[in-house]
C-alpha cells in the first residue's frame, strides 16, 4: 500500500515537472496584459454575475493573474489557491460555500480577507495536454451556478486556451524576427527604420536608427502601439493601411508622420510586409523622407510663388496697379500661406504723423457698423495710425512681426483685433532699399507663422516693395504736375522731400522750380542761366542728343510724358528723366518738368527679376531632383515585387539608365557566395565607358571601403584603378549590399562639364549616392529578409525538416502533377512508439535527440520527388510520388528498420508505426485532408495492432507484423 502510495507521488511529481516544463516553454508569466483576456475574464465575471474573474497560472510557488477583473493583487501564493486543487486534479471545481466546505472553511482567503465564499474555476489546457491554470469567478457571497453558465464558462475557457497558445506561437515567430533585427550587423547600422509589430500593433522590436530619427530611447517604444506615435492627422489614413496588412497585403510606399521626442514630426515611408497566416507579427521597414517632403513642399511653395511673380507682373504691365491687381496679390499670398485675414497696404509719414494705408485688406469687420465702415472706405484705402497695435509694431520698428498667440500678445496693446478673432499673426516689411515703405500683415495661418514659412516670400515683398516705389514716384510727378497748376505752400513743401528730383525749366532754359533731391542728383542745376531750353539741357547733360528729345516732347498732348530716357554721366549716379509738357490754364507755355530718377534705386526692380531668375535656377533644380526621387522611389518599390536578386539587379540597371541618361553607367553583378574579396562581371552597361568585362575588388575603392566612392579630375581622391584616367570627368563607383553582404557595383561616369565640376557638386552627387546606394540596399535586404522569413515559417526548428504548413501546401502541388500524369502516389504518416516513456525516463532532451535522429534517417532514405515534413510532436508525413501500392509498403518497412537501426535509446532500438494511403485507395480526386485522414486512421490502426509496422488504408486488420 504503501509503495503503491510512493509510486503515485513519482508519477505526480514527474507530472508536474513536465506542466512547469510546458508552461515555461510559454514564456506568458509577467508578460503585459492581453486585451483579448481582459475580455474574456469580463465577460465571464459577468456571466457567472460575480464582481472577480481572473485567468490565473500556477508555476511552482504561486499562482499569477495574466487577466483579472476586480481584484488588486497581481498574484498570490500557491499554497493557500483554490485553482490549484483545479490544476492538480485537472477538473473544473465549483464551490458554492466555501465556509460550509470542509475543504476550505479553513483556508486563509475564506476564514480573513478577502472572505471568499464562493469559487468556480475551470481549467486551461493546452495542446501539450497541459493544464497551466484556470479560468475563474469569485465573489465575498455564496452562490448557486445553472448547468447552462457552467457550459458558457467552459466555452470561455477554450477561447481563452487558444488565446495562450496564440499569443506563445506570435512571441516564437516575432523572437525569430527580433534575433534577426538584433543580430544583423546590417540592421544595427543601417540608415533605414526596421521594426517588428505584433498583431495588435504594438512594437515588439526596433533597430537603433529608431531612436537616431525620433529621439526616443528604444525602452520607451517596445511595447507600445505603435499608434501612439503617429500624427493625429494621419491616423485615419494609417490605420486603413493597417488594416489591409491584417488582410495579407503587402503595404508598398506608404507615408505618414511619427511624433519625436522634441516634439517635432517626421515623415516616415514604410513598407510593411504582410504577415502569412496563421502569423500575426508584422515585418516593416521605414525611410525617413522628412527631406524628401519638405523639397516636395519647397517645390510646391516655389512653384507658386514663381506663378505668383510672373504672373501679377504680366497682369502689371496690362492693367497697372487696380485694385483688383492688389486683392488678386493679396489672394495669393493668403493662399500660398494659408492664412485667412490679410493686407497689403503703404507706410509712411504725413500731417498726421505715421500711417498705414491699405491697397488690399479682406474683410475683418466684426459687427455691423464695422462692415459699413469697410465697405465704404475700404476700396480707397483704410488708414491705421495707432501704433500701439501689432500693425504698429512693424510701422514702428521697421521689422518683421510673428505673434503666434495675438490674444496673450503684450504687444497687441490689450485690444482685440475684431471678430473673428485674430489668432497668429505675421507683419512683413516693404522696403525701398532700407528705408519701409509698406507691409504686408497675414494672420490665423492655422500652425502659426515661422521665419522658414516667411523667408521664401523674400522675392514677392522686394517685388511688391519695388512696385510702391515705382507708384510713389509717379504720384510725385503727378502731384508736381498739379502742383505747377496749382501751387500751394504745402504742396511745395510735399515736393521738396520729394523721393524723386524735379526740375521745371521755362522754354527760355531757366530754372523754375528745383527740389532738394534734384540738387543731389545735378549739382549743375543751380548754375544754369538764361539762354534756351536746348542749351540748358545740354549744360546738364552734356555729351547727349537733345533737340530730337525736344521735338518729340512739345510735340506731345499737354500733360503727356515722353518714355524714359536713361542718362548715364561720368561722376555722376546713372538716372533715368521722364519729360512731361507743361500748360497753364491760358494756353501759355511755362515749360517742361522733367522727373528725374536714380536708377540705383530702380534697380530695386532690377533685383526682383534677378530674385525671379535664382528662384527659377531652385525651382528647376528641385524639379530634378524630385523626378529623381520619384524614379528612385520606383525602383525600391519595383524592387520589394522582385523575388531573386537577380532580377532585382536586372531592375536597378534598368533604373539607373533612366537616371542619368546622359552618364556612362555600369552595372557590375558579384557572382557567387564568397564574393566580397572576389571577381565581379558586367551585368549591365550603357554609354560608351570603356570598363574591363570583370574586375577585382581591389581595382576598386568602393569595394575595398564598402561605400560609395568618387574622383573627379583635378580633385584629390585616388581613382579606381579600373577608371580611364585620361577621361576628364567625375566617376562614381557604388556598392549595393543585401543584408550585409555585397551583391553588386554600378559606375557612373559623368563626363567633364566645367559648371558642374567643382567640389561641391562633387560632394553633392555623391552624397547623393550614399542616399541611393542605402534605399537600393535596404530593398536588396527586404527580398533577402522575405526569403529568409518565409523559409522560417516554413520549417520546423528541431529537425530542420520542413512543418506541417509546408507539408500540406506541397503535397497539394505533388498530387496535382502526379493527378495530371496519372502516375501513383502514396502518403504516409509516420508516428514514433511509446514516445513519452523515452521522454519520462531519459529527459526531454533525449527525446529531441531521438526526434532529429529519426528526421535524418528519413531525409536521407528520400528519393527525388519524395517529400517528408514534422507534422507536430513526434509525428511525421511521408509523401512518396510515383509508386505502386506495394513498392510503397516496401520502401516504409525498410524505412522503419532503418529508424530501428539508427536510433537507439537506453540500449534499445526506437521503433515506430505507420498509416498509409494509396492513391487507388482513394477516390481519384480526394483532397489532401481526405488522404491524411485515411492514413491517420489506418496509423491508428497499426498502433492498436501492436505498433512498430506499416498498415495500409484499404487493410481492415493489423497489418504487416514486423519484418
Ligand atoms: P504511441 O506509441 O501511442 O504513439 O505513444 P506515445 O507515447 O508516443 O504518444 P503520446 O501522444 O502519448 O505522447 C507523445 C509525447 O511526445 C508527448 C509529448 O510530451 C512528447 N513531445 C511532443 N513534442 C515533443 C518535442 O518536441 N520534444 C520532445 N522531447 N518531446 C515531445
Ligand atoms: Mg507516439
Ligand atoms: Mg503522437
Amino acid at each position: 500500500m504503501a509503495q503503491e502510495q510512493e509510486t503515485l507521488e513519482r508519477a505526480s511529481a514527474a507530472q508536474e515537472a513536465e506542466r512547469l516544463r510546458v508552461l515555461a516553454s510559454y514564456a506568458i508569466m509577467d508578460t503585459p496584459p492581453d486585451p483579448v483576456l481582459d475580455g474574456i475574464v469580463r465577460v465571464a465575471s459577468r456571466l457567472i454575475g460575480v464582481p472577480i474573474g481572473l485567468v490565473s497560472l500556477l508555476d511552482d510557488h504561486r499562482q499569477w493573474f495574466k487577466a483579472r477583473v476586480g481584484l488588486d493583487a497581481e498574484e498570490t501564493p500557491r499554497d493557500i489557491a483554490f485553482c490549484d486543487t483545479v490544476v492538480r486534479s485537472g477538473h473544473e471545481l465549483v464551490v458554492e460555500d466555501a465556509n460550509k466546505d470542509p475543504r476550505f472553511a479553513s483556508n486563509p482567503l475564506v476564514a480573513g480577507a478577502p472572505h471568499v465564499r464562493f469559487y468556480i474555476g475551470v481549467p486551461l489546457r493546452v495542446p501539450e495536454s497541459q493544464v497551466l491554470g484556470t479560468l475563474c469567478a469569485i465573489d465575498t457571497q455564496p452562490h448557486h451556478v445553472e448547468a447552462s453558465a457552467l457550459v458558457q464558462l467552459r466555452e470561455l475557457a477554450n477561447i481563452a486556451s487558444s488565446r495562450i497558445v496564440a499569443l506563445r506561437n506570435e512571441a516564437a515567430l516575432s523572437k525569430s524576427q527580433r534575433e534577426l533585427l538584433t543580430h544583423d550587423r546590417f540592421f544595427e547600422h543601417s540608415l533605414d527604420l526596421y521594426c517588428v509589430v505584433s498583431g495588435e500593433g504594438r512594437f515588439l522590436e526596433l533597430n537603433p536608427r529608431w531612436s537616431h530619427v525620433l529621439g526616443w530611447p528604444k525602452a520607451e517604444m517596445v511595447g507600445k502601439p505603435f499608434l501612439d506615435f503617429v500624427h493625429p492627422d494621419d491616423l485615419a489614413k494609417t490605420l486603413e493601411t493597417w488594416a489591409a496588412v491584417g488582410n495579407h497585403e503587402d503595404v508598398l510606399q506608404f507615408r505618414n508622420r511619427y511624433r519625436k521626442a522634441d516634439g517635432s514630426y517626421a515623415w516616415l515611408e514604410w513598407n510593411a510586409l504582410a504577415p502569412k497566416p496563421p502569423e500575426t507579427t508584422v515585418f516593416a521597414s521605414a525611410r525617413d523622407v522628412s527631406a524628401l517632403v519638405a523639397s516636395e513642399d519647397e517645390l510646391r511653395q516655389q512653384n507658386g510663388l514663381l506663378s505668383l511673380i510672373s504672373e501679377s507682373q504680366a497682369r502689371f504691365a496690362r492693367e497697372g496697379a487696380s485694385r483688383e491687381w492688389w486683392t488678386y496679390v493679396l489672394q495669393q499670398l493668403l493662399a500660398l500661406t494659408g492664412s485667412e485675414y490679410g493686407f497689403i497696404g503703404e507706410t509712411g509719414v504725413d500731417a498726421e504723423g505715421k500711417f498705414l494705408r491699405t491697397k488690399s485688406i479682406t474683410n475683418i469687420a466684426w459687427d455691423d457698423a464695422t462692415r459699413a465702415f469697410y465697405e465704404a472706405n475700404a476700396p480707397a484705402g483704410l488708414y491705421f495710425r495707432n501704433l500701439k497695435t501689432l500693425f504698429g509694431v512693424s510701422i514702428d520698428q521697421e521689422t518683421r512681426v510673428i505673434a503666434n498667440e495675438v490674444a496673450s500678445d503684450p504687444r497687441a496693446g490689450g485690444r482685440p483685433h475684431g471678430h473673428p478673432p485674430l489668432l497668429t499673426y505675421a507683419g512683413l516689411p516693404l522696403r525701398d532699399n532700407e528705408r519701409m515703405i509698406g507691409m504686408v500683415g497675414l494672420a490665423n495661418r492655422p500652425g502659426g507663422y515661422h521665419d522658414d514659412i516667411l523667408d521664401p516670400l523674400e522675392p514677392v515683398l522686394v517685388f511688391l516693395g519695388s512696385i510702391l516705389k515705382t507708384l510713389r514716384l509717379e504720384d510725385d510727378r503727378m502731384a508736381f504736375v498739379r502742383q505747377l497748376e496749382v501751387a500751394t505752400d504745402l504742396q511745395m513743401r510735399v515736393l521738396q522731400h520729394s523721393e524723386s528730383g524735379f526740375v521745371a525749366l521755362r522754354p527760355d532754359g531757366r530754372v523754375a522750380l528745383v527740389n532738394e533731391r534734384a540738387r543731389e542728383l545735378l549739382p549743375e542745376v543751380d548754375a544754369l542761366t538764361e539762354g534756351s531750353l536746348l542749351a540748358s539741357l545740354e549744360a546738364l547733360f552734356p555729351r547727349h542728343d537733345h533737340a530730337a528729345w525736344i521735338d518729340a516732347l512739345m510735340a506731345l498732348p499737354p500733360g503727356a510724358r515722353t518714355s524714359p530716357r536713361r542718362i548715364i554721366l561720368p561722376g555722376h549716379a546713372p538716372i533715368e528723366v521722364v519729360g512731361t509738357r507743361l500748360v497753364e490754364a491760358d494756353h501759355v507755355n511755362p515749360g517742361v518738368l522733367l522727373a528725374i530718377a536714380d536708377l540705383r534705386e530702380r534697380d530695386a526692380l532690377a533685383e526682383s527679376m534677378r530674385v525671379n531668375a535664382t528662384l527659377e535656377g531652385r525651382v528647376a533644380q528641385l524639379r530634378q531632383q524630385q523626378t529623381h526621387n520619384e524614379l528612385l522611389s520606383e525602383c525600391v518599390e519595383y524592387l520589394q515585387g522582385c523575388t531573386t536578386l537577380h532580377e532585382g539587379l536586372e531592375l536597378v540597371g534598368r533604373s539607373l539608365e533612366r537616371l542619368f541618361p546622359s552618364a556612362n553607367v555600369a552595372l557590375y553583378g558579384v557572382a557567387g557566395a564568397n564574393a566580397s574579396m572576389g571577381l565581379i562581371r558586367q551585368a549591365h552597361r550603357f554609354g560608351n565607358h570603356a570598363l574591363p568585362e570583370e574586375l577585382t575588388a581591389k581595382q576598386c575603392w568602393a569595394l575595398r571601403s564598402r561605400r560609395p566612392y568618387g574622383s573627379w579630375s583635378g580633385g584629390h581622391h585616388l581613382p579606381c584603378a579600373h577608371v580611364d584616367h585620361e577621361q576628364d570627368g567625375q566617376n562614381f563607383c557604388v556598392p549595393l549590399f543585401s543584408l550585409d553582404r555585397n551583391v553588386a557595383v554600378f559606375m557612373v561616369g559623368f563626363a567633364s562639364d566645367s559648371t558642374h565640376d567643382d567640389a561641391q557638386s562633387h560632394e553633392a552627387r555623391l552624397a547623393q549616392f550614399v542616399a541611393m546606394a542605402q534605399s537600393i540596399s535596404g530593398a536588396l535586404s527586404t527580398i533577402a529578409l522575405r526569403e529568409s522569413l518565409q523559409r522560417m515559417a516554413l520549417t520546423d526548428e528541431l529537425t530542420q525538416l520542413p512543418n506541417r504548413r509546408a507539408f500540406a501546401e506541397e503535397v497539394a502541388r505533388s498530387l496535382n502533377r502526379a493527378r495530371r500524369a496519372g502516375s501513383p502516389f502514396a502518403l504516409a504518416m509516420l508516428d514514433i512508439d511509446h514516445f513519452k516513456q523515452v521522454n519520462d525516463r531519459f529527459g526531454h532532451d533525449a527525446g529531441d535527440q531521438v526526434l532529429r535522429d529519426a528526421a535524418a534517417v528519413m531525409r536521407r532514405s528520400l528519393r527525388e520527388g519524395d517529400l517528408v515534413a514534422r507534422l507536430g510532436g513526434e509525428e511525421f508525413g511521408i509523401f512518396l510520388p510515383d509508386v505502386g501500392a506495394e513498392a510503397a509498403v516496401q520502401r516504409l518497412d525498410r524505412l522503419l528498420s532503418s529508424i530501428r537501426s539508427a536510433c537507439m535509446i537506453g540500449g534499445e532500438p526506437v521503433t515506430a508505426s505507420i498509416g498509409v494511403v494509396h492513391a487507388a485507395e482513394a477516390e481519384s480526386n480526394a483532397p489532401y485532408d481526405t488522404l491524411y485522414r485515411l492514413a491517420d486512421q489506418a496509423l491508428y490502426r497499426a498502433k492498436h495492432g501492436g505498433r512498430n509496422r506499416v498498415v495500409g488504408a484499404a487493410e481492415p486488420g493489423s497489418g504487416h507484423p514486423p519484418s
